[in-house]
Protein backbone atom coordinates (compact mmCIF):
# COMPACT_ATOMS: atom_id res chain seq x y z
CA UNK A 1 0.00 0.00 0.00
CA UNK A 2 1.47 3.19 -0.70
CA UNK A 3 -0.39 5.63 1.70
CA UNK A 4 -4.20 6.32 2.65
CA UNK A 5 -6.83 8.31 1.30
CA UNK A 6 -10.20 9.16 3.37
CA UNK A 7 -13.07 9.17 1.06
CA UNK A 8 -16.50 10.94 2.88
CA UNK A 9 -19.46 9.73 1.18
CA UNK A 10 -20.49 5.69 -0.93
CA UNK A 11 -22.20 7.45 -3.43
CA UNK A 12 -20.95 6.89 -7.02
CA UNK A 13 -18.68 9.76 -7.09
CA UNK A 14 -16.65 8.13 -3.88
CA UNK A 15 -16.86 5.02 -4.76
CA UNK A 16 -15.48 5.84 -8.12
CA UNK A 17 -12.49 7.23 -6.17
CA UNK A 18 -11.90 4.50 -4.17
CA UNK A 19 -11.98 1.84 -6.59
CA UNK A 20 -9.18 3.97 -8.51
CA UNK A 21 -7.33 4.37 -5.65
CA UNK A 22 -7.38 1.07 -4.57
CA UNK A 23 -6.32 -0.17 -8.59
CA UNK A 24 -3.38 2.15 -7.55
CA UNK A 25 -2.70 0.18 -4.29
CA UNK A 26 -3.23 2.85 -2.58
CA UNK A 27 -5.68 2.53 0.86
CA UNK A 28 -8.79 3.93 1.03
CA UNK A 29 -11.15 4.14 4.21
CA UNK A 30 -14.52 5.03 3.19
CA UNK A 31 -17.07 6.84 5.41
CA UNK A 32 -20.81 6.12 4.71
CA UNK A 33 -23.11 7.58 7.00
CA UNK A 34 -25.73 4.99 5.72
CA UNK A 35 -26.17 1.63 6.18
CA UNK A 36 -25.80 0.25 2.54
CA UNK A 37 -23.27 1.95 -0.36
CA UNK A 38 -24.93 3.85 -3.20
CA UNK A 39 -25.89 7.18 -2.38
CA UNK A 40 -28.67 9.04 -4.12
CA UNK A 41 -27.91 6.08 -6.62
CA UNK A 42 -28.06 3.45 -3.95
CA UNK A 43 -30.83 1.01 -5.88
CA UNK A 44 -29.78 1.68 -9.42
CA UNK A 45 -26.06 0.66 -9.11
CA UNK A 46 -26.98 -2.13 -6.92
CA UNK A 47 -29.26 -2.99 -9.75
CA UNK A 48 -27.07 -6.09 -11.78
CA UNK A 49 -28.99 -5.50 -14.88
CA UNK A 50 -27.65 -2.05 -15.37
CA UNK A 51 -24.95 -1.36 -17.39
CA UNK A 52 -21.48 0.30 -16.03
CA UNK A 53 -20.56 1.54 -18.86
CA UNK A 54 -20.82 6.10 -19.65
CA UNK A 55 -19.76 7.41 -22.74
CA UNK A 56 -16.47 8.81 -23.01
CA UNK A 57 -14.87 5.37 -21.79
CA UNK A 58 -15.80 6.21 -17.82
CA UNK A 59 -17.08 3.43 -16.00
CA UNK A 60 -19.94 3.68 -13.17
CA UNK A 61 -18.23 1.75 -10.12
CA UNK A 62 -19.03 -2.09 -9.33
CA UNK A 63 -20.76 -2.21 -5.87
CA UNK A 64 -20.49 -5.37 -5.73
CA UNK A 65 -16.44 -5.57 -6.04
CA UNK A 66 -15.88 -2.70 -3.39
CA UNK A 67 -16.45 -5.05 -0.74
CA UNK A 68 -14.22 -7.65 -2.37
CA UNK A 69 -10.96 -5.22 -2.00
CA UNK A 70 -8.48 -5.64 0.05
CA UNK A 71 -7.18 -2.10 -0.03
CA UNK A 72 -10.94 -0.70 0.99
CA UNK A 73 -11.75 0.01 4.36
CA UNK A 74 -15.47 0.27 4.66
CA UNK A 75 -17.39 1.97 7.62
CA UNK A 76 -20.94 2.16 7.42
CA UNK A 77 -22.94 4.37 9.59
CA UNK A 78 -20.18 6.16 10.82
CA UNK A 79 -19.16 9.88 10.21
CA UNK A 80 -15.85 11.78 10.53
CA UNK A 81 -15.96 14.06 14.05
CA UNK A 82 -12.25 15.40 14.15
CA UNK A 83 -9.60 15.79 11.71
CA UNK A 84 -6.04 17.68 11.83
CA UNK A 85 -2.69 17.51 10.88
CA UNK A 86 -2.03 18.91 7.47
CA UNK A 87 -1.73 17.67 3.78
CA UNK A 88 0.21 14.57 3.52
CA UNK A 89 -0.48 13.70 7.21
CA UNK A 90 -4.06 13.92 8.56
CA UNK A 91 -5.16 12.50 11.69
CA UNK A 92 -9.14 11.56 11.57
CA UNK A 93 -11.28 10.17 13.82
CA UNK A 94 -14.53 8.54 13.42
CA UNK A 95 -17.75 7.70 15.16
CA UNK A 96 -19.68 4.72 14.04
CA UNK A 97 -23.01 3.98 15.50
CA UNK A 98 -24.05 0.06 16.08
CA UNK A 99 -25.45 -1.97 13.46
CA UNK A 100 -26.75 -4.37 16.20
CA UNK A 101 -25.92 -7.41 13.71
CA UNK A 102 -22.65 -8.72 13.15
CA UNK A 103 -20.14 -9.85 10.30
CA UNK A 104 -22.16 -13.44 11.25
CA UNK A 105 -25.36 -12.68 9.41
CA UNK A 106 -25.57 -14.63 6.45
CA UNK A 107 -28.62 -13.47 4.92
CA UNK A 108 -30.73 -16.12 5.73
CA UNK A 109 -34.04 -13.47 5.98
CA UNK A 110 -35.56 -15.87 9.47
CA UNK A 111 -35.33 -12.87 11.40
CA UNK A 112 -37.52 -10.82 8.84
CA UNK A 113 -40.64 -12.20 9.03
CA UNK A 114 -41.08 -12.38 13.19
CA UNK A 115 -40.39 -8.71 13.53
CA UNK A 116 -43.49 -7.21 14.47
CA UNK A 117 -42.23 -3.44 13.94
CA UNK A 118 -43.26 -1.73 10.23
CA UNK A 119 -41.63 1.44 8.70
CA UNK A 120 -41.44 2.85 5.79
CA UNK A 121 -38.33 1.91 3.47
CA UNK A 122 -36.83 5.04 2.63
CA UNK A 123 -34.27 3.20 0.50
CA UNK A 124 -37.43 2.76 -1.76
CA UNK A 125 -38.44 6.19 -1.45
CA UNK A 126 -41.26 5.14 0.98
CA UNK A 127 -43.04 3.56 -1.77
CA UNK A 128 -42.89 -0.02 0.27
CA UNK A 129 -42.38 -1.22 3.85
CA UNK A 130 -39.72 -2.63 6.06
CA UNK A 131 -39.66 -4.14 9.47
CA UNK A 132 -36.93 -3.05 11.98
CA UNK A 133 -34.65 -5.71 11.08
CA UNK A 134 -34.11 -5.09 7.26
CA UNK A 135 -31.41 -4.87 4.73
CA UNK A 136 -32.23 -1.51 2.55
CA UNK A 137 -32.43 -3.03 -1.11
CA UNK A 138 -31.56 -5.95 -2.93
CA UNK A 139 -28.21 -6.22 -3.87
CA UNK A 140 -26.70 -3.40 -0.89
CA UNK A 141 -23.38 -3.56 0.25
CA UNK A 142 -22.40 -4.67 3.36
CA UNK A 143 -25.18 -7.18 3.12
CA UNK A 144 -25.91 -7.99 6.31
CA UNK A 145 -29.15 -6.91 8.03
CA UNK A 146 -29.08 -4.39 10.07
CA UNK A 147 -31.60 -2.92 13.08
CA UNK A 148 -33.41 0.67 12.80
CA UNK A 149 -33.30 1.23 16.88
CA UNK A 150 -35.37 4.19 16.23
CA UNK A 151 -38.54 1.30 14.90
CA UNK A 152 -37.59 -1.35 16.82
CA UNK A 153 -39.15 -2.37 20.02
CA UNK A 154 -36.38 -2.11 21.86
CA UNK A 155 -35.37 1.18 21.68
CA UNK A 156 -33.67 1.78 24.04
CA UNK A 157 -31.60 -1.01 22.94
CA UNK A 158 -31.17 -2.72 26.77
CA UNK A 159 -34.68 -2.61 27.45
CA UNK A 160 -35.55 -5.55 25.74
CA UNK A 161 -39.46 -5.79 25.34
CA UNK A 162 -39.11 -7.89 22.19
CA UNK A 163 -36.36 -10.68 21.81
CA UNK A 164 -38.12 -12.24 18.26
CA UNK A 165 -35.48 -12.10 15.72
CA UNK A 166 -32.86 -13.08 18.44
CA UNK A 167 -34.85 -16.40 19.00
CA UNK A 168 -34.94 -16.34 15.32
CA UNK A 169 -31.39 -16.29 14.20
CA UNK A 170 -29.59 -19.64 14.79
CA UNK A 171 -26.07 -17.87 13.63
CA UNK A 172 -25.62 -15.80 17.03
CA UNK A 173 -26.05 -12.72 14.79
CA UNK A 174 -27.78 -10.05 16.91
CA UNK A 175 -26.72 -8.18 19.54
CA UNK A 176 -28.21 -5.87 21.16
CA UNK A 177 -25.60 -5.36 24.58
CA UNK A 178 -23.55 -2.77 22.10
CA UNK A 179 -25.11 -0.07 22.59
CA UNK A 180 -22.70 2.29 22.47
CA UNK A 181 -20.66 4.10 19.46
CA UNK A 182 -17.21 3.03 18.40
CA UNK A 183 -14.68 5.01 17.55
CA UNK A 184 -11.88 4.87 15.26
CA UNK A 185 -8.66 6.78 14.69
CA UNK A 186 -6.74 6.93 11.03
CA UNK A 187 -3.83 8.10 9.79
CA UNK A 188 -4.69 9.03 6.04
CA UNK A 189 -2.80 11.41 3.62
CA UNK A 190 -5.45 13.08 1.65
CA UNK A 191 -9.48 13.41 1.61
CA UNK A 192 -11.67 13.52 -0.59
CA UNK A 193 -15.40 15.11 0.34
CA UNK A 194 -17.87 12.85 -1.64
CA UNK A 195 -20.87 13.70 -0.04
CA UNK A 196 -23.38 14.01 -2.62
CA UNK A 197 -26.66 15.39 -2.28
CA UNK A 198 -30.34 15.65 -0.95
CA UNK A 199 -33.18 14.98 -3.76
CA UNK A 200 -35.99 16.85 -1.76
CA UNK A 201 -39.40 15.12 -1.96
CA UNK A 202 -40.85 17.92 -0.05
CA UNK A 203 -41.12 21.46 -0.98
CA UNK A 204 -41.88 21.03 -4.68
CA UNK A 205 -45.05 21.03 -6.82
CA UNK A 206 -45.85 17.41 -5.81
CA UNK A 207 -46.50 18.83 -2.55
CA UNK A 208 -49.27 21.04 -3.67
CA UNK A 209 -51.33 17.23 -4.94
CA UNK A 210 -50.08 14.85 -2.57
CA UNK A 211 -52.93 12.25 -2.25
CA UNK A 212 -54.68 13.54 -5.11
CA UNK A 213 -53.81 9.78 -7.17
CA UNK A 214 -51.81 7.11 -6.24
CA UNK A 215 -50.10 7.55 -9.75
CA UNK A 216 -48.91 10.89 -9.23
CA UNK A 217 -45.22 10.24 -8.24
CA UNK A 218 -41.94 11.98 -7.73
CA UNK A 219 -39.07 11.50 -9.94
CA UNK A 220 -37.61 9.40 -7.31
CA UNK A 221 -40.56 7.31 -6.55
CA UNK A 222 -40.62 6.46 -10.50
CA UNK A 223 -36.72 5.38 -10.19
CA UNK A 224 -37.34 3.10 -7.79
CA UNK A 225 -40.21 1.38 -10.15
CA UNK A 226 -37.30 1.34 -12.50
CA UNK A 227 -35.16 -0.61 -10.58
CA UNK A 228 -34.78 -4.20 -10.91
CA UNK A 229 -34.31 -3.97 -7.07
CA UNK A 230 -37.19 -2.22 -6.49
CA UNK A 231 -40.90 -2.70 -5.31
CA UNK A 232 -42.20 -3.84 -8.92
CA UNK A 233 -38.55 -5.76 -10.09
CA UNK A 234 -38.18 -2.99 -12.67
CA UNK A 235 -41.20 -2.94 -14.42
CA UNK A 236 -43.31 0.07 -14.26
CA UNK A 237 -46.70 -0.63 -12.81
CA UNK A 238 -49.30 2.16 -11.94
CA UNK A 239 -49.83 1.96 -8.02
CA UNK A 240 -53.59 2.07 -8.32
CA UNK A 241 -53.82 -1.40 -10.33
CA UNK A 242 -50.20 -2.93 -11.11
CA UNK A 243 -51.06 -1.86 -14.85
CA UNK A 244 -48.56 -0.37 -17.63
CA UNK A 245 -49.19 3.08 -17.85
CA UNK A 246 -50.27 4.00 -21.14
CA UNK A 247 -49.12 7.80 -21.15
CA UNK A 248 -46.99 9.99 -18.88
CA UNK A 249 -46.53 13.48 -18.06
CA UNK A 250 -43.47 14.70 -16.66
CA UNK A 251 -43.73 17.94 -14.70
CA UNK A 252 -40.74 20.33 -14.68
CA UNK A 253 -40.68 22.35 -11.41
CA UNK A 254 -37.44 23.80 -12.33
CA UNK A 255 -35.21 23.62 -15.22
CA UNK A 256 -31.75 22.26 -14.39
CA UNK A 257 -29.38 20.43 -16.03
CA UNK A 258 -29.66 17.77 -13.59
CA UNK A 259 -33.71 17.41 -13.78
CA UNK A 260 -33.71 18.04 -17.62
CA UNK A 261 -30.89 14.46 -17.43
CA UNK A 262 -32.84 12.69 -15.10
CA UNK A 263 -35.76 12.82 -16.69
CA UNK A 264 -33.68 11.84 -20.05
CA UNK A 265 -32.37 8.93 -18.87
CA UNK A 266 -36.01 7.75 -17.64
CA UNK A 267 -37.77 8.50 -20.83
CA UNK A 268 -35.28 6.48 -22.72
CA UNK A 269 -35.39 3.51 -19.80
CA UNK A 270 -39.43 3.50 -20.23
CA UNK A 271 -39.09 3.13 -23.90
CA UNK A 272 -37.46 0.02 -23.12
CA UNK A 273 -40.96 -0.83 -21.49
CA UNK A 274 -42.81 0.23 -24.81
CA UNK A 275 -44.07 3.15 -22.84
CA UNK A 276 -43.54 5.74 -25.34
CA UNK A 277 -46.19 7.98 -25.22
CA UNK A 278 -44.85 10.88 -22.93
CA UNK A 279 -44.95 14.52 -22.77
CA UNK A 280 -42.92 17.03 -21.02
CA UNK A 281 -44.18 20.13 -19.28
CA UNK A 282 -41.59 22.72 -18.79
CA UNK A 283 -41.91 26.02 -16.87
CA UNK A 284 -39.12 27.92 -18.16
CA UNK A 285 -39.71 30.67 -20.25
CA UNK A 286 -36.47 31.06 -20.92
CA UNK A 287 -36.07 28.09 -22.55
CA UNK A 288 -37.93 27.36 -26.22
CA UNK A 289 -39.48 23.97 -26.92
CA UNK A 290 -37.30 23.03 -29.67
CA UNK A 291 -34.27 23.96 -27.53
CA UNK A 292 -35.57 22.32 -24.93
CA UNK A 293 -36.44 19.24 -26.95
CA UNK A 294 -32.99 19.55 -28.59
CA UNK A 295 -31.44 19.34 -25.27
CA UNK A 296 -33.26 15.97 -24.34
CA UNK A 297 -32.67 14.39 -27.67
CA UNK A 298 -28.82 15.12 -27.08
CA UNK A 299 -28.72 12.84 -23.84
CA UNK A 300 -32.18 10.19 -25.19
CA UNK A 301 -33.00 7.91 -28.13
CA UNK A 302 -37.10 8.78 -27.54
CA UNK A 303 -38.38 11.88 -28.43
CA UNK A 304 -40.88 13.17 -25.64
CA UNK A 305 -43.53 15.73 -26.85
CA UNK A 306 -42.24 18.97 -25.18
CA UNK A 307 -44.41 21.78 -23.99
CA UNK A 308 -43.91 24.59 -21.79
CA UNK A 309 -46.77 25.96 -19.62
CA UNK A 310 -47.70 26.46 -16.31
CA UNK A 311 -49.66 23.70 -14.42
CA UNK A 312 -52.96 25.08 -13.34
CA UNK A 313 -55.01 21.64 -12.15
CA UNK A 314 -54.51 18.35 -11.26
CA UNK A 315 -57.47 15.57 -10.08
CA UNK A 316 -58.16 12.50 -9.95
CA UNK A 317 -60.39 11.79 -13.12
CA UNK A 318 -61.59 8.55 -12.27
CA UNK A 319 -59.88 5.40 -10.49
CA UNK A 320 -57.57 4.78 -12.88
CA UNK A 321 -56.69 8.93 -14.97
CA UNK A 322 -55.22 11.78 -13.63
CA UNK A 323 -57.02 14.89 -15.54
CA UNK A 324 -54.63 17.49 -15.65
CA UNK A 325 -54.96 21.25 -16.85
CA UNK A 326 -52.37 23.97 -17.98
CA UNK A 327 -51.84 26.49 -19.80
CA UNK A 328 -49.48 26.76 -22.66
CA UNK A 329 -46.89 29.90 -22.85
CA UNK A 330 -47.68 32.71 -25.27
CA UNK A 331 -51.29 31.70 -25.45
CA UNK A 332 -54.47 32.23 -22.50
CA UNK A 333 -55.62 28.59 -23.79
CA UNK A 334 -56.07 26.19 -21.22
CA UNK A 335 -55.49 22.73 -21.90
CA UNK A 336 -57.26 19.49 -20.65
CA UNK A 337 -55.43 15.95 -20.96
CA UNK A 338 -55.86 12.63 -18.93
CA UNK A 339 -53.14 10.97 -18.03
CA UNK A 340 -52.22 7.46 -16.27
CA UNK A 341 -49.20 8.90 -14.47
CA UNK A 342 -48.25 11.95 -13.74
CA UNK A 343 -44.19 12.66 -12.55
CA UNK A 344 -42.89 15.55 -10.87
CA UNK A 345 -39.32 16.64 -10.70
CA UNK A 346 -37.63 17.70 -7.36
CA UNK A 347 -35.44 19.80 -6.16
CA UNK A 348 -32.14 18.97 -5.03
CA UNK A 349 -30.15 20.38 -2.42
CA UNK A 350 -26.71 20.20 -0.31
CA UNK A 351 -26.95 17.40 2.73
CA UNK A 352 -28.61 18.49 5.61
CA UNK A 353 -25.28 17.74 7.42
CA UNK A 354 -22.84 19.34 5.03
CA UNK A 355 -22.47 21.98 6.94
CA UNK A 356 -21.08 20.65 10.22
CA UNK A 357 -18.90 18.23 7.87
CA UNK A 358 -17.51 21.44 6.28
CA UNK A 359 -17.13 22.96 10.01
CA UNK A 360 -15.37 19.71 11.16
CA UNK A 361 -13.23 19.85 7.85
CA UNK A 362 -12.20 23.15 7.98
CA UNK A 363 -13.08 23.59 4.51
CA UNK A 364 -15.93 26.62 2.97
CA UNK A 365 -19.12 26.49 1.56
CA UNK A 366 -20.26 28.63 -1.24
CA UNK A 367 -23.14 30.68 -0.76
CA UNK A 368 -25.62 27.49 -2.54
CA UNK A 369 -24.22 25.41 0.67
CA UNK A 370 -22.19 23.28 -1.68
CA UNK A 371 -18.18 22.78 -1.04
CA UNK A 372 -16.42 25.46 -2.39
CA UNK A 373 -14.09 24.06 -5.22
CA UNK A 374 -11.68 25.79 -8.13
CA UNK A 375 -9.60 29.24 -7.67
CA UNK A 376 -7.15 30.85 -10.09
CA UNK A 377 -4.33 28.11 -8.80
CA UNK A 378 -6.08 24.87 -7.19
CA UNK A 379 -7.92 23.22 -9.61
CA UNK A 380 -11.45 21.95 -9.80
CA UNK A 381 -10.99 19.92 -7.43
CA UNK A 382 -9.53 21.29 -4.54
CA UNK A 383 -11.63 22.73 -1.60
CA UNK A 384 -10.16 25.85 0.50
CA UNK A 385 -8.08 23.68 2.71
CA UNK A 386 -4.65 21.94 0.89
CA UNK A 387 -5.00 18.23 0.78
CA UNK A 388 -8.61 18.36 0.99
CA UNK A 389 -10.69 17.34 -2.35
CA UNK A 390 -14.04 17.14 -3.16
CA UNK A 391 -15.93 15.05 -5.87
CA UNK A 392 -19.38 14.73 -7.36
CA UNK A 393 -22.40 16.49 -6.17
CA UNK A 394 -21.07 17.82 -3.37
CA UNK A 395 -19.58 20.38 -4.77
CA UNK A 396 -22.77 21.47 -6.57
CA UNK A 397 -25.69 19.43 -8.84
CA UNK A 398 -23.99 17.28 -11.83
CA UNK A 399 -25.11 14.34 -13.35
CA UNK A 400 -22.95 10.93 -12.92
CA UNK A 401 -20.69 11.53 -16.16
CA UNK A 402 -19.36 14.42 -14.28
CA UNK A 403 -19.00 13.12 -11.15
CA UNK A 404 -17.43 9.76 -11.92
CA UNK A 405 -14.91 12.20 -14.73
CA UNK A 406 -14.78 14.64 -11.37
CA UNK A 407 -13.86 11.68 -8.69
CA UNK A 408 -11.05 10.09 -11.33
CA UNK A 409 -9.51 13.76 -10.94
CA UNK A 410 -10.21 14.23 -6.94
CA UNK A 411 -8.24 11.03 -6.94
CA UNK A 412 -5.47 11.78 -8.97
CA UNK A 413 -4.80 15.04 -6.89
CA UNK A 414 -5.45 13.01 -3.37
CA UNK A 415 -2.47 10.83 -4.54
CA UNK A 416 -0.35 13.45 -4.89
CA UNK A 417 0.20 13.42 -1.18
CA UNK A 418 1.17 9.89 -0.92
CA UNK A 419 4.94 9.22 0.50
CA UNK A 420 6.95 10.17 -2.57
CA UNK A 421 9.92 7.49 -1.33
CA UNK A 422 7.60 4.52 -2.31
CA UNK A 423 7.10 3.44 -5.99
CA UNK A 424 3.98 3.36 -7.39
CA UNK A 425 2.62 1.08 -10.08
CA UNK A 426 3.49 3.64 -13.09
CA UNK A 427 7.13 4.56 -11.45
CA UNK A 428 8.24 1.79 -11.84
CA UNK A 429 10.73 2.86 -14.62
CA UNK A 430 10.36 6.68 -13.59
CA UNK A 431 13.80 8.08 -13.30
CA UNK A 432 15.07 9.18 -10.06
CA UNK A 433 12.60 7.82 -8.02
CA UNK A 434 9.69 10.45 -9.62
CA UNK A 435 6.36 9.45 -9.14
CA UNK A 436 3.09 10.58 -11.56
CA UNK A 437 2.21 10.21 -14.70
CA UNK A 438 3.56 9.25 -18.39
CA UNK A 439 2.09 10.84 -21.65
CA UNK A 440 3.42 10.01 -24.58
CA UNK A 441 7.11 9.04 -22.80
CA UNK A 442 6.91 12.46 -20.98
CA UNK A 443 6.65 12.52 -17.28
CA UNK A 444 4.08 15.14 -16.38
CA UNK A 445 4.83 17.53 -13.50
CA UNK A 446 2.59 17.36 -10.34
CA UNK A 447 1.12 20.80 -11.88
CA UNK A 448 0.82 19.12 -15.53
CA UNK A 449 -0.68 15.87 -14.16
CA UNK A 450 -3.74 18.38 -12.40
CA UNK A 451 -4.23 20.24 -15.62
CA UNK A 452 -4.47 17.40 -17.68
CA UNK A 453 -7.18 15.86 -15.44
CA UNK A 454 -9.06 19.00 -15.50
CA UNK A 455 -8.95 19.30 -19.37
CA UNK A 456 -10.29 16.17 -20.00
CA UNK A 457 -12.76 16.99 -17.41
CA UNK A 458 -13.76 20.06 -19.00
CA UNK A 459 -13.88 18.44 -22.12
CA UNK A 460 -16.67 15.90 -21.24
CA UNK A 461 -18.60 19.10 -19.45
CA UNK A 462 -18.47 21.27 -22.91
CA UNK A 463 -19.36 18.43 -24.77
CA UNK A 464 -22.82 18.62 -23.12
CA UNK A 465 -25.54 21.14 -25.08
CA UNK A 466 -26.22 23.53 -22.17
CA UNK A 467 -29.42 24.66 -20.55
CA UNK A 468 -29.64 27.24 -17.94
S1 LIG B 1 -36.16 -6.88 18.64
FE1 LIG B 1 -38.26 -7.21 17.86
S2 LIG B 1 -38.86 -5.25 16.99
FE2 LIG B 1 -36.65 -5.19 17.24
S3 LIG B 1 -35.85 -5.86 15.28
FE3 LIG B 1 -35.97 -7.67 16.56
S4 LIG B 1 -37.97 -8.56 16.11
FE4 LIG B 1 -37.99 -6.47 15.34
S1 LIG C 1 -31.74 -14.41 11.13
FE1 LIG C 1 -29.66 -13.75 11.67
S2 LIG C 1 -28.36 -14.53 10.00
FE2 LIG C 1 -30.49 -14.62 9.29
S3 LIG C 1 -30.78 -12.67 8.20
FE3 LIG C 1 -31.46 -12.34 10.31
S4 LIG C 1 -29.64 -11.52 11.35
FE4 LIG C 1 -28.93 -12.43 9.46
Amino acid sequence: MYGTVLIIGGGVAGLRAAADLADADVGVVLVEKEPALGGVMAAPLGDAGNTTELSGGLELPDLSQIRQRDAIELLTLAEVATVSGQAGKFSVEIRQRPRFVTDACTQCHRCHPVCPAVAPNRFQSDLTYRKAIFTPFKGAVPEAYVIDIDSCLNDPPNYLACQRCVEACEDDAIHFANVSTTTYTREVNAIIVAAGLQVNDSGSLKDDVRGVHPDVLTWMELERLLASCGPSGGYVEKLSNAECPRNILYVVDHVSRFSCLCIAAQIDRLAEQDIRDVTVLHPNQTVSDEDFGQFMSHHMHSEPRVTAGELEGISAHDEDTIRVRHTRLGTQASHTQDYDMVVFTTAVTPPPDLAQLAGVLGIELDENGFVSSGGADSGLTATTRPGIYVAGCASGVKDIRESVAESKAAAVNAMRHLDRRRKTAETVTAPSGRSGLMINGKWLSDEEMRQHFERVLLSLMSSETSIP
